[in-house]
């Protein structure tokens, strides 16, 4: 038996003859810089969030920078985030010219801890940027009173929460500006690099447009006719759009999302059920969040020893985010890494990712999930 962490081949072969068109249609269309994909994906998946605005950016990484740049937080600013996430929440803070400062996370959700937030919270904090960790909310609710009341923005890291929600609201509705990733490995997995802002404000998404597309208005570039106006740099912007052919590509997933999002919590309700009774708890939900399982992610005090367990078994798992940043070469010598992260270290001394995504059959998830009770037991 061999379980792979992901497959993105078992959708591409469901999806084969639609996808391949879509990638010839944008070749054969002959317009590959600002063609017509790209616009007409952020309008298909601004509606399938149920916001008004999308701008579709190049990476996660990308969007989240961007975010940052079009509401002008740069050098002077600081924006107060976490310490167990990819380093790109961290790594867009300090591209865009502010410094990130990082606050511990609550111990269920691995999540940002609203009330260390707000008593991190200086004259010179311009915003929070909360991480979506493994698919599961972060407190929006509390983080928007924290917001309100100091005068911040909130940029959500929702690489991971593509398709979650809290209440009724769906990740995206939440925060000023809500960033998503399409690497090969998210939810609406591309088939390259792509990401994408989302925000409620009009003027905010024109200005994201700009960051992302050289300062440029979109709109010159979808004039009709062949003399295009002349060059008109309104900021200093950033090559950083979605390509057409991944446009095309997610253009066809799109419509598959709902089914692929329930895929992932039907695989980690199987999980959780095969789990129960065994000394290895199921990840924690809190109520009224839909909470959509990018990771499924258990804690165990002899982690590196179950690890190695399962490889042998056949099972790959992964550690998401581990070690976490303020461990990392790049930052720990830095005075923000000496501050004291107890919840995320412990963390990251315990966290193990299983595999999960349409490679998995329920039979699969039973294996794993009784493999993994038995090299914890
Ligand atoms: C994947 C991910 C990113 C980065 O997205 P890219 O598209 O790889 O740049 C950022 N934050 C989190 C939480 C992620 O999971």
């Amino acid at each position: 038996m061999t379980i792979p962490f992901y497959d993105h081949t078992v959708l591409y072969r469901e999806l084969k003859p639609e996808l391949d068109a879509a990638v010839a249609r944008a070749l054969e269309g002959g317009r590959l810089d600002w063609g017509p994909e790209l616009p007409a994906f952020e309008a298909e998946f601004a509606r399938w969030l149920g916001v008004a605005h999308a701008v579709g950016t190049n990476s996660g990484t990308a969007a989240l920078k961007v975010a940052l740049l079009a509401l002008g937080i740069g050098r002077g600013d600081e924006v107060i985030t976490v310490p167990n996430s990819d380093i790109g929440s961290t790594a867009a803070i300090h591209h865009a010219g502010a410094t990130a400062v990082w606050v511990d996370v609550e111990p269920d959700t691995g999540n940002i801890d609203p009330i260390q937030a707000d008593a991190a919270v200086t004259p010179r904090t311009a915003a929070i940027l909360p991480v979506d960790l493994y698919g599961h909310p972060a407190d929006l609710p509390a983080l928007r009173a924290v917001a309100g009341r100091h005068g911040l923005a909130i940029v959500e890291d929702a690489c991971l929460a593509l398709g979650a929600a809290i209440g009724d609201r769906r990740v995206g509705q939440w925060a000023d500006v809500t960033c998503f990733s399409f690497a090969p490995s998210k939810h609406l997995g591309g088939y390259g690099s792509g990401g994408a802002a989302v925000t409620a404000d009009a003027a905010l998404a024109r200005r994201m447009e700009r960051f992302a597309g050289y300062g440029q208005d979109r709109a010159r570039h979808y004039r009709e006719g062949l003399a295009a106006p002349p060059l008109e740099h309104r900021c200093e912007g950033l090559n950083e759009r979605l390509d057409e052919l991944q446009a095309a590509m997610l253009r066809v997933k799109l419509p598959h999302l709902r089914g692929i999002v329930d895929g992932y919590v039907e695989r980690a309700a199987a999980y959780s059920e095969a789990l129960a009774g065994t000394p290895v708890r199921p990840p924690a939900v809190r109520p009224d969040n839909v909470h959509t399982f990018r990771n499924y992610v258990v804690h165990l005090e002899e982690r590196d020893a179950v690890r190695r367990r399962l490889a042998h078994d056949g099972i790959a798992t992964g550690l998401h985010y581990a070690p976490p940043l303020h461990r990392q070469p790049v930052y720990r010598e830095t005075a923000a890494a000496k501050r004291p992260f107890p919840v995320a270290d412990r963390l990251g001394t315990t966290l193990l990712s299983l595999p999960i995504g349409a490679h998995l059959g329920d039979d699969d998830c039973r294996q794993v999930a009784h493999a993994l009770a038995a090299a914890a037991s």
